[in-house]
């Protein structure tokens, strides 16, 4: 009998397959059995040996393709069988990647494990539009948060904490909820002429950047039929975005 192997917890960054760190290509290189999930980009997959075996467990917000009991269960077997196993997550595992629900199920079973970050989302999205999410002259405080409510309910979040002066707030899963999110930090305190941007596909081809402010961007999202995977910049930095983003202050396709 073969004893328990480890599993490699990999964040694959945002999807720029140069984006990854150098310890993920090397886990990547060398695996054998691969969980990925459906923001994982293909370039990034490619760097898998051949003879390794690739399982998609999916995870869009309204369709999981596995359930999250079902992929910790996959893995504990797995890792029991003496493979070691590579789950391979978007951006960074441990930022809105369940990767601590998953870490969590294996410290459990007794499963070792390790944990590579990866570049988050709000990083790339920050370095490819223009936006630096601190500034000493505009927010001293970075709030990365969830726009994604449980069964599509409005997300639980402090609207007065999100609503505080001299802050960047970045929410991920923020586009179906944008309308409400802009409501809610109007009502909440924030003007709505405050900047905010969002970014699509960040680092993946057919990157946009779209800017407006709090006011706007709802519309801004809608006109310009913005969809998932993209994220919300909101707070006084946007307002260096078109000195610092190298073409138009709007729309920057690759
Ligand atoms: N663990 C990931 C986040 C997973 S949650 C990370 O650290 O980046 C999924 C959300 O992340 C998406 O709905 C979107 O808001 C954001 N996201 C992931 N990849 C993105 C990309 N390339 N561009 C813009 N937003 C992205």
């Amino acid at each position: 009998m073969s004893g328990v192997a480890a599993v490699t917890l990999v964040g694959a960054g945002p999807g720029d397959p140069e984006l990854l760190t150098v310890k993920a290509a090397n886990a990547l290189r060398h695996a054998s059995v691969v969980l990925y999930d459906h923001l994982v980009g293909e370039a990034v997959l490619q760097l898998v040996p051949p003879d390794a075996d690739l399982i998609y467990v999916g995870k869009e917000s309204s369709s999981h393709t596995m359930e999250q009991p079902t992929i910790i269960e996959l893995m504990v077997r797995l890792a029991r069988s003496g493979r070691p196993v590579l789950r391979l997550k978007g951006g960074d595992g441990y930022i809105f990647g369940r990767g601590g629900e998953e870490a969590e199920g294996l410290a459990r079973e007794g499963i070792p494990f390790t944990v590579i970050p990866g570049l988050s989302a709000a990083q790339a999205a920050g370095a490819n539009a223009g936006i630096p999410l601190t500034h000493r002259a505009h927010a001293a405080t970075l709030v990365f948060a969830t726009g994604h409510g449980r069964e599509d309910s409005e997300p639980e979040l402090d609207w007065d904490a999100l609503a505080r002066p001299r802050q960047t707030v970045v929410i991920y899963m923020g586009v179906g909820t944008l309308p409400l999110i802009s409501r809610r930090l109007v009502d909440h305190g924030l003007t709505a002429d405050t900047p905010a941007a969002i970014v699509e596909r960040a680092s993946l081809p057919g990157e946009r950047c779209l800017v407006g402010t709090l006011g706007t961007l709802p519309a801004l999202a809608r006109e310009h039929a913005v969809r998932p995977p993209a994220l919300l910049i909101i707070g006084s930095v946007v307002s260096l975005q078109p000195l610092l983003s190298a073409g138009s202050a709007v729309h920057r396709p690759r």
